[in-house]
């Protein structure tokens, strides 16, 4: 395969926050890298979130290293919209080699590191960083009867706003954040009912991300050294953003248990007790997006890649930069990837100082 010119040390696959974070620390390593990116304009998952969404932080803790995120003119929390202009500008400002559209179809071992197949043609790497997030795998659960539903269903990720659900009668499955806060709008045009697997937990109002990371840096520091800690389970709690408080006030943060079967005309609960909807809103989260290493054939049964650090276990020319709590505590989260990014370029240096030169 032709890689003149595309030999690079470090390659890294998505440039949303992940890659960038990741960036930021080769840059300053001087190392030699490229990221790929397969949309046409950076900002990552953020470029496909609803118009109304604001981060559950302030800005100074939805910030990725070296630059601290502007907040936002009217003085709450940021927006999607604003989260995309800083991940721009800071591409930008640490001028990251960004190459897009390039979308990477497979990775395959080769010798002196992974060979990177994409649409555009090949790429030879010492070192691998997979960043491509989740956002391209909603996941939505079976569910007897789900292909036989008349009414329309949607996934978190195709929501746009409330407007297409007026006069609608609408069921919101999931008890994380997104179903809160969708649930907090389509209420306010819609007649909604709530399911969730396990009883919704709110947090106290003055707890936010920022208090979220805090946990989550204790839990880094406790695993540095060495110790037990028992996880960052409060990171799916919901934090109670003004529009969730508001809906609190209105009574509607209700929950209902989860249905047993969908019909085609409504959802049913175990003892057949029955409700008509228009539309079933999947709030039911994402998978992470690794397709393209099939061909390394590392998953494992959970669908995950065993990892230390950032680093594949079985093959460490391979590093799983931002997924989930699984590649770094609080990694999937704008603060928090930075230092798992940061972890993951030191190993990476180290690496690179060992390996051989590719054939
Ligand atoms: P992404 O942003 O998805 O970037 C991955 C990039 O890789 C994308 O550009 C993608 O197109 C590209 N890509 C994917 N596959 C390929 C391929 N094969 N080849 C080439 N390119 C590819 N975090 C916070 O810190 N604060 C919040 O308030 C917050 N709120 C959230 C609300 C919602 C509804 C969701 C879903 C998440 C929220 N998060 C929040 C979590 C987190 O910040 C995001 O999930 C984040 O986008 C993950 O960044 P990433 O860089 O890992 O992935």
């Amino acid at each position: 395969p032709d890689t003149q010119g595309r030999e690079v040390d470090v390659l890294i696959i998505g440039g949303g926050q992940a890659g960038s974070a990741a960036g930021f620390y080769l840059r300053r390593a001087g190392i030699d890298f490229t990221i790929l990116d397969d949309q046409d304009q950076p900002g990552g998952a953020w470029r496909h979130a609803w118009p109304s969404l604001r981060l559950f932080s302030p800005s100074q803790y939805s910030s990725l290293p070296g630059r601290m995120m502007p907040a936002p003119a009217d003085g709450g929390y940021p927006t999607a919209s604003g989260t995309v202009a800083y991940l721009t500008d800071y591409q930008r400002r640490y001028d990251l080699p960004m190459v897009r559209p390039v979308h990477v179809d497979a990775v395959h071992r080769a010798d002196g590191g992974l060979l990177v197949r994409t649409g555009t043609g090949d790429w030879h790497a010492k070192i691998v960083i997979s960043a491509t997030g989740t956002w391209s795998r909603p996941y939505i659960p079976y569910y007897p009867g789900i292909g036989e539903f008349a009414g329309r269903q949607l996934h978190t990720a195709h929501y746009t706003g409330p407007e297409p659900f007026t006069g609608q009668r609408v069921v919101i499955v999931g008890g994380g954040n997104s179903a809160a806060q969708l649930l907090a709008e389509i209420s306010t045009v819609a007649e909604t009912t709530w399911v969730t697997s396990r009883p919704p937990k709110l947090l106290p109002d003055d707890i936010d991300g920022k208090a979220l990371f805090d946990l989550a840096t204790r839990r880094y520091q406790a695993l540095t050294s060495g110790q037990e800690h028992a996880g960052v389970g409060g990171l799916g709690d919901i934090v109670a953003v003004p529009p969730i408080r508001e809906a609190r006030e209105r009574g509607v943060l209700k929950a209902e248990p989860m249905f047993a079967r969908i019909t085609p005309v409504g959802v049913a609960w175990p003892d057949d007790t029955h409700l008509a909807c228009d539309t079933i809103v999947w709030c039911t989260g994402f998978r992470p997006d690794l397709g393209h290493l099939t061909p390394l054939r590392l998953r494992t049964r959970d669908g995950l890649i065993p990892t230390q650090g950032t680093r594949a276990v079985a093959e460490p020319r391979l590093h799983l930069l931002g997924y989930g709590d699984w590649t770094g505590p609080a990694s999937a989260t704008l603060i928090g990837v930075g230092r798992t990014a940061r972890d993951a370029v030191t190993q990476i240096t180290a690496q690179l100082q060992t390996s051989q030169p590719p054939r």
